[in-house]
């Protein structure tokens, strides 16, 4: 994969990471999730920030489009929080 800054998965096309991140969040319970809305806010919040290369969040090494899924998650950058 070609590093891509403020790039998510979505956008690098990496579709069988994507499909199993996808697979991985149906399965939380519902109480866990983060909502639409919020998850969308979220991951616009990333496609904006330095940190983010290829959908991995560089300061936490998580992809984003699984992080931002949980309610209870936040960013992980603590001198700049996105959200
Ligand atoms: S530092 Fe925060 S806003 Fe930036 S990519 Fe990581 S989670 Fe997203």
């Amino acid at each position: 994969m070609e590093e891509c800054k403020r790039c998510l998965l979505h956008d690098v096309a990496e579709e069988d990471t994507l499909k199993s991140i996808k697979e991985r969040i149906d399965k939380l319970p519902e109480q866990e999730k983060a909502g639409k809305e919020l998850y969308s806010k979220r991951l616009n919040e990333c496609k904006n920030c330095d940190n983010l290369i290829s959908g991995v969040c560089m300061k936490c090494g998580c992809y984003v489009e699984f992080r931002a899924a949980f309610k209870k998650q936040n960013c992980p950058n603590t001198k700049d929080r996105k959200w």
